[in-house]
């Protein structure tokens, strides 16, 4: 399989999302970890995003809500390579009525090789690494076809 190689600047592109339950676990997460996010541009899910805005006082380029398309905005911008990271604190215990969105979303991240956290734990290790501030190289499979390869001919 062939692999290409796409840059992840010192400065990350954040997408920072949280279910209801997991809110201000990700609220207080933030607070503690204000520093070190204000030095990276930050994305947030519509409510997650007004939270986080209001409490942290860090600029945020908000989205939709997550139910309305927020997550669906979040795995384009992965697509695009306008995201490069995502902290998404998802819920086990709570049905969400976006599910396939939230599927989707973390398709997409594990697509492209950015770095998840799905949890605080993760989220913890991810943004003491040395990493967080140096430029990194994600490796992402290139699935391109060539239009030979459909056999439209048979
Ligand atoms: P919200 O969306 O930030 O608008 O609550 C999060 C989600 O459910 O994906």
């Amino acid at each position: 399989m062939t692999l290409k190689e796409i840059p992840l600047p010192p400065k990350k592109h954040i997408a920072l999302v949280a279910h209801d339950h997991k809110k201000k676990d990700l609220l207080e997460w933030c607070q503690f970890n204000k520093s070190t996010l204000s030095r990276h541009h930050l994305y947030g899910t519509g409510t997650t995003g007004s939270l986080l805005e209001e409490h942290l006082e860090l600029p945020i380029t908000k989205l939709k809500s997550g139910p309305l398309g927020g997550d669906q905005q979040v795995g384009a911008k992965i697509a695009e390579g306008e995201i490069d990271f995502l902290i998404f604190f998802w819920d086990p215990l709570e049905p969400q009525p976006h599910d396939p969105d939230v599927k989707a979303l973390l398709r997409l991240a594990q697509v492209w090789n950015i770095p998840i956290a799905n949890n605080r734990s993760s989220a913890d290790f991810m943004i003491s690494s040395p990493l967080m501030l140096e430029e990194y190289t994600r490796k992402v499979a290139v699935y391109e076809r060539s239009l030979d390869d459909l056999n439209l001919e048979e």
